[in-house]
Formats: C-alpha cells, sequence, structure tokens
C-alpha cells in the first residue's frame, strides 16, 4: 500500500518567501498560482507571450513577466505550459537563465521520465500531479476542500524535496483529502495508460460504438444518445460516491444479471491483451515517439479526429439533448 500523506504531516515553512514561478497560466496554472497566492506565498507567473493567458493573468491581480526574465531570481520554477511545449520553453528561455540549484517542479512525468528535459544535477526535481483538472482544483480549494495528488521526487539535492513536494501539495489544497507518494516512472505510464485505455480513449469508444449499434439497427438516435452517452454520468456518479459494488447494488436486478453476465462477454481476453500491448508502448517509450512526432507535424492527426468528433451525429443530438438535460439536472 502507497503511503498518504495528510495536511498535517506537511508544512508550508519548507516554501514559504521563497520565489515560486509559475510557467503557465491555462488550465493547471491559473488554479496553482491563485492557490498558492492564497496560500501565502510569494508567486509570479512567467509567460513566453503576450497573449490570452497574460490577460487573464493581469485580470486576476498578477504582474506577469517573460519566462527569460522571470526565471533569473526564482527559487521555484513550476512547470505548467503544455507537455510539448515545456522542451521548447525550457531549451529556449530557462536553460541558459535560471538561478543555479532553483528546484524544478512538475504536474505529470512525462518530460523528465522521456528524457525531453535534462534538469541540471544542482537542481532538486520533484513532481506534485492532481488527479483532477485545473479548474477543480481550484473550485475544491476555494471551497475548503482539495483535488488528490501524486507526489514523487526524481533528485534530491537538497535532502528536503519530499518536504518542499508536500508543501507546494498544501499550497494547493492536495494534502487535505491527501497525497500518495508515486515515481516519476508510475505516474507517467499508469497516466497515460488511463487516458489512452480508459477515460479518454477507451470510454469514448465505447459509447460511439454502442450508439452506432443501435443507430444502424433503426432504434431513434436521441433514445441512443440518452442510453448509451448521457446515463454514463449518473453510473459513474455512483461508482465515484460508492464504488463499483455499491453503483450494483443501486441499479435493478436486471441490469445487474444483464451487465454482469454480458459486461465480460464485450470486454474480453482479447481487449485485455490489446490493453496490455498499449501499456507495453507506453513503457518501451514508443507511444512517447509518435506523440513527439505527431506534435512536430502540427496534431494533423489530433485535429482531423476531433473534427470527425464534431460532425458526428451523436455530438449532433448531444447539442440538442444537452440543453434539457442541463435545464432538468440540479444546480
Ligand atoms: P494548458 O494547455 O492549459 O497550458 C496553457 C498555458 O500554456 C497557457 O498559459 C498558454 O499561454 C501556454 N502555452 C500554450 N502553448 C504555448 C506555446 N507554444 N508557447 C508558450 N506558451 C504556450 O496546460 P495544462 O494546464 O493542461 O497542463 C499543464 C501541465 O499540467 C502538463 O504537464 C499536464 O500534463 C499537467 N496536468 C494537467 C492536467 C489537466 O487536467 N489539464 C491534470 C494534471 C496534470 P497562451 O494563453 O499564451 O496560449
Ligand atoms: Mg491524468
Ligand atoms: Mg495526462
Amino acid at each position: 500500500m502507497g503511503k498518504i500523506y495528510n495536511d498535517e504531516e506537511s508544512s508550508l515553512d519548507f516554501v514559504k518567501g521563497k520565489k515560486i514561478v509559475v510557467l503557465g497560466y491555462g488550465n493547471q496554472g491559473r488554479a496553482w498560482a491563485l492557490n498558492l497566492r492564497d496560500s501565502g506565498l510569494n508567486v509570479i507567473v512567467g509567460l513566453e507571450r503576450k497573449g490570452n493567458s497574460w490577460i487573464l493573468a493581469e485580470k486576476d491581480g498578477f504582474e506577469p513577466k517573460y519566462i527569460n526574465d522571470a526565471v533569473k531570481d526564482a527559487d521555484i520554477l513550476i512547470f505548467l505550459l503544455p507537455d510539448m511545449v515545456q522542451r521548447e520553453v525550457w531549451e529556449k528561455s530557462i536553460m541558459k537563465n535560471m538561478k543555479e540549484g532553483a528546484d524544478m517542479v512538475f504536474a505529470h512525468g512525462f518530460n523528465i521520465h522521456y528524457k525531453l528535459i535534462l534538469p541540471p544535477k544542482t537542481s532538486d526535481v520533484y513532481m506534485i500531479a492532481p488527479k483532477g483538472p485545473g479548474n477543480k482544483v481550484r473550485e475544491y480549494f476555494e471551497k475548503g476542500g482539495g483535488v488528490p495528488a501524486l507526489i514523487a521526487v526524481h533528485q534530491d539535492i537538497s535532502g528536503n524535496a519530499l518536504n518542499k513536494a508536500l508543501a507546494i501539495a498544501k499550497g494547493i489544497g492536495a494534502t487535505r483529502p491527501g497525497v500518495i507518494e508515486t515515481t516519476f516512472k508510475e505516474e507517467t505510464e499508469t497516466d497515460l495508460f488511463g487516458e489512452q485505455v480508459i477515460l479518454v480513449g477507451g470510454i469514448s469508444e465505447l459509447m460511439k460504438n454502442s450508439f452506432a449499434t443501435l443507430v444502424s439497427k433503426g432504434y431513434q438516435p436521441e433514445v441512443a444518445y440518452f442510453e448509451t452517452i448521457n446515463e454514463m454520468k449518473m453510473i459513474v456518479d455512483l461508482i465515484y460516491e460508492k464504488g463499483l459494488s455499491g453503483m450494483l447494488r443501486a441499479v435493478s436486478d436486471t441490469a445487474k444479471y444483464g451487465g454482469i453476465t454480458v459486461g465480460k462477454d464485450i470486454i474480453d481476453e482479447e481487449v485485455r491483451k490489446r490493453m496490455e500491448k498499449a501499456l507495453t508502448r507506453i513503457q518501451n517509450g514508443e507511444f512517447a515517439n509518435e506523440w513527439i512526432e505527431e506534435y512536430q507535424r502540427g496534431m494533423k492527426t489530433v485535429k482531423s479526429n476531433l473534427n470527425e468528433v464534431d460532425n458526428s451525429l451523436e455530438e449532433k443530438i448531444g447539442k440538442r439533448l444537452r440543453d434539457l438535460i442541463l435545464k432538468g439536472s440540479p444546480k
């Protein structure tokens, strides 16, 4: 069982008064910068360009600085730029300008684990990976809670890297529910596996294929949408609150029996073998290389697939139904 740290086992003292630069002001960047500032820490927002983030950070009361300037006297650099952008910005603006010995902090292990960024041997390198999107990191914090996170230490020069990881985790609210210690390797590989096999990939394909099966056999797309896409949230909410066994107990006996028997037939040994193949491609770096190439070619595959989803029947039906559904859901 992994070690879980709570709020009392962490102290902000390890990072208090240090100059913390949050690099990027997007999903995670904005939430982290605001939460760390509200926790009484010294936060500067570092950006590469005067775009939307710059305007938003100013609106939120920060005075953003260009990254090459912001990192000069910073003690802690938090990398919250998109994973594929981090190496470019590292090479162009950070590597030659950062103070020797400054901490390098990540929210995902990708760049360190796959060696896209090689940190200097003088820096502490650690990670706080929130297990939820940035808007939730901010929203839960404001309500007195926090999104749980994984923490890991890659390089500990000072002997205090874990304490500093816990301090930053506390500053964003993650120690309120608790943080679990992991490694950069474990976080990176499980995160990629999760998003590919289930969270983003697997679940969408299950929805799309079950929707298409019903529609192709003549059922109304609206009815199919409710059944194969919309109700997913209610089932997932049950699992979130009560676990798989609680969900099974909450559905009808007919759903229990059908779900248990047919589910195993749909997601069978062959699917499991393909899950293992996806994991192997993550472990041996094949996926990372493929993704870097895709990014460098202008993300053509991502764009064309997004376009396909935008123009799909389920999206057209979904747009029509979501307004009705949202009207009925509690505020
Ligand atoms: P975002 O995509 O939201 O980052 C956007 C920020 O990066 C903006 O400030 C944007 O500035 C800037 N940016 C984007 N492209 C460039 C570029 N080419 N050059 C310079 N600046 C650029 O990132 P996330 O918050 O999603 O991810 C940050 C890190 O957090 C990643 O390591 C990710 O894996 C990790 N993470 C993300 C989670 C999530 O839910 N999103 C969950 C857990 C971890 P501008 O406005 O000028 O475009
Ligand atoms: Mg993830
Ligand atoms: Mg991820």
